[in-house]
């Protein structure tokens, strides 16, 4: 009915399958230029019936392409991105004494909720904008200039997990101009509903193709970004190597992978002791940040935290495919697992590509275009939920 997206607390029931603004951008010629995030890929092959933890990349990638997409890049390009500027963000914290905690922001549902429910928090989330943002800013601008089209030529298509998408692709900070870096979000269940709707109801029938290039190419790291603790894990891998100028002999962190709700270890870079946690789920966010805002020298002592509002982190999306299999979430983080550990690159410095577009674009990582492009702000929105609450008390009592 409309009701519970307009006062659902994160902004993530905003399921609604209009394929109208895509249907019209292909009428326009526009060039339609999807990203798949980085859980997708586990996930997608299962809407044709398929087992939870198929890869389906390039099957994916050559059925969006047969359903009207010019161009597919891939999330985890700028996953790697990200953790080049959180990475980079949470040493300079660390050279300067906090504000610590960090803690991540690339969950669109946890950035509300920090706004909403948290905002004594804002100062502690990292600026950098979500994977997907950075992957809309860099298609409309870097990549447009090289293409030699204007963005409002081009309809930036994000297949997402995440309802949540939704609603942050709206936010006034992802886009310029006039324009939105995202024009449109498609869960990973609209997208393959899309795609059956133009005659591939067989999955034998979807063709294979590669992602294009410059913006997909990714690490081990990157991939992570799908399951609970990879953030973590994938900042750790780079910030212990930049930060300390040694190479790790292991970039397994499994003190930060798991199941439990909330993970606490501690990471030796060193000689200096850098504490991490890692949560899972709404509710246990909020357990973590009640707890935190209850004890101010444990939260003082935790350096970065990692906060996924799904349990199992994407993987366990709201748009992704429905499944009675109670072991969907394990095969899915295992097929994630096993696609790093055959990575021949595995740390997200080390991406090539990325290291290209340093050079050739963003000059460094944090540099003033970096911040002007990947980068963003927040708003304490408290009053906002207060308002909301109101508004929902008026609407049930008859009150106005
Ligand atoms: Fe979206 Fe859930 Fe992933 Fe957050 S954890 S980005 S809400 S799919």
């Amino acid at each position: 009915c409309g009701q519970c997206s307009a006062f659902c607390p994160t902004g993530a029931i905003h399921e609604v399958t209009d394929f109208g603004p895509l249907r019209e951008a292909i009428r326009q010629g526009k060039v339609i230029v999807a990203q798949t995030a980085p859980a997708t890929r586990v996930a997608f092959a299962e809407e044709w019936g398929l087992e939870p933890g198929t890869v389906a990349e390039r099957k994916m990638v050559g059925a969006l392409k047969a359903s009207g997409c010019h161009f597919v890049f891939d999330t985890n390009f700028t996953a790697d991105l990200t953790i080049l500027e959180e990475g980079t963000e949470l040493l300079g914290r660390i050279k300067k004494g906090g504000p610590f905690p960090m803690i991540t922001s690339c969950c669109p549902a946890w950035i509300n909720m920090c706004e909403k429910l948290y905002p004594e928090f804002l100062p502690n989330l990292s600026t950098c904008k979500s994977p997907e943002g950075m992957l809309g800013a860099l298609i409309k601008t870097y990549w447009a200039d090289r293409m030699g089209k204007k963005p409002t030529e081009i309809f930036s298509l994000s297949i997402m997990p995440c309802t949540a998408k939704k609603d942050e692709c709206r936010r006034d900070v992802l886009g310029r101009r006039g324009y939105q870096d995202v024009d449109m979000v498609l869960t990973t269940r609209e997208a393959a509903r899309w795609v059956k709707e133009q005659g591939f109801q067989e999955w034998a029938a979807l063709p294979e193709r590669d992602y294009d290039n410059p913006l997909s190419e990714y690490s081990g790291g990157a991939v992570l970004f799908a399951a609970t603790g990879g953030v973590m894990e994938a900042a750790l891998r780079t910030a212990y190597e930049v930060g300390t100028g040694r190479r790790l002999e292991s970039v397994d962190f499994r003190a930060v992978r798991g199941w439990q709700g909330i993970r606490e270890a501690t990471v030796d870079f060193d000689g200096r002791p850098i504490k991490v946690a890692v949560a899972h789920s709404a509710g246990q966010a909020r357990k973590l940040l009640d707890a935190l805002r209850a004890d101010p020298e444990h939260r003082l002592g935790l350096h970065f935290i990692e906060i996924m509002s799904c349990q199992g982190g994407c993987i366990g999306g709201g748009g992704q495919p429905k499944s009675n299999d109670p072991a969907v979430l394990q095969k899915r983080a295992g097929a994630i697992y096993a696609l790093d550990t055959h990575m021949a690159v595995r740390r997200s410095h080390e991406n090539v590509a990325l290291q290209q577009l340093y050079t050739n674009f963003l000059g460094a990582p944090n540099s003033h275009k970096a911040h002007e492009l990947l980068h963003t702000h927040y708003r304490d929105r408290s009053k906002e939920k207060q308002r909301t609450a109101l508004v929902l008390y008026a609407t049930q009592t008859g009150n106005s």
